[in-house]
């Protein structure tokens, strides 16, 4: 039987990539995390375009394009984003990041870079994708399609809980005012907005945990 592709699509903080890498091992599929791409070009440009205010030098980024190279490696069976040779993972949580990352992902050149990437390795078949725009842009015609949805107070304890694991300092008031900004900003783009798909499924996993989550998108998926 051919693997399915799976777009799964939804507000920040709603379990996205945890439950897709799940979703990944019980199926036997690749899982890629788009909103890593963002973070990584924000990242790259963090480091290497600010201008004399510490904002992100727009032309110059877009300018720099050429100079970031970005590949996902397969290593212990999941995919690993690599920035100009780097293992990037781990630093593109932190706060600084989040906080750019909607600016960086409004403009269209940078999407337009980044689609590219996904689409190629999509193309290959047996993927889940998770991000903002996978069901309605990057692969409209997906076997199937999630959009994930909860409360904003259960996304901020699940992304602060998430920062305090990985030893970043922040507090639950501002985690929430990033995610409310973030989504208003990926939700109002002229290019790509988050929204769900006509054809996605909505899952409101509020009162469920990350395996009721799982069981519940499994329950959809069928022809395995
Ligand atoms: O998924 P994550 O929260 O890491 O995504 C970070 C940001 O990347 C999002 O807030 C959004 O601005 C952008 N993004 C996007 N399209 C995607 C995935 C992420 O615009 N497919």
């Amino acid at each position: 039987m051919k693997k399915p592709v799976i777009a799964v699509d939804g507000y920040s903080s709603t379990g996205k990539s945890s439950i897709s890498k799940l979703i990944a091992k019980e199926l036997g599929l690749i899982h890629m995390d788009t909103g890593a791409l963002y973070r990584a070009v924000t990242f790259y440009a963090i480091q290497n375009c600010l201008n004399d205010r510490n904002e992100i030098d727009l032309a110059k980024l877009l300018k720099n394009l050429d100079q970031i190279h970005l590949d996902f490696r397969s290593e212990n069976g999941e995919l690993v984003l690599y920035l100009n040779n780097e293992n990037i993972t781990d630093k593109i949580r932190t706060s600084d990041i989040s906080e750019n990352v909607s600016f960086v992902a409004k403009q269209p050149e940078i999407r337009d870079f980044l689609l590219h990437i996904q689409r190629s390795r999509a193309q290959q078949g047996g993927i889940i994708m998770d991000g903002r725009d996978i069901g309605t842009v990057v692969l409209p015609d997906a076997d199937y399609k999630f959009f994930l949805t909860a409360s904003a107070d259960e996304r901020t304890k699940r992304r602060f809980l998430e920062m305090q694991s990985l030893g970043l300092t922040t507090d639950e008031k501002s985690v929430k005012e990033n995610l409310i900004k973030r989504d208003k900003i990926d939700s109002e783009r002229t290019v790509a907005p988050l929204k769900k798909a006509d054809d996605a499924i909505l899952i409101d996993n509020t009162n469920l945990n990350k395996n009721e989550t799982l069981a519940l998108i499994l329950s959809y998926i069928t022809n395995i």
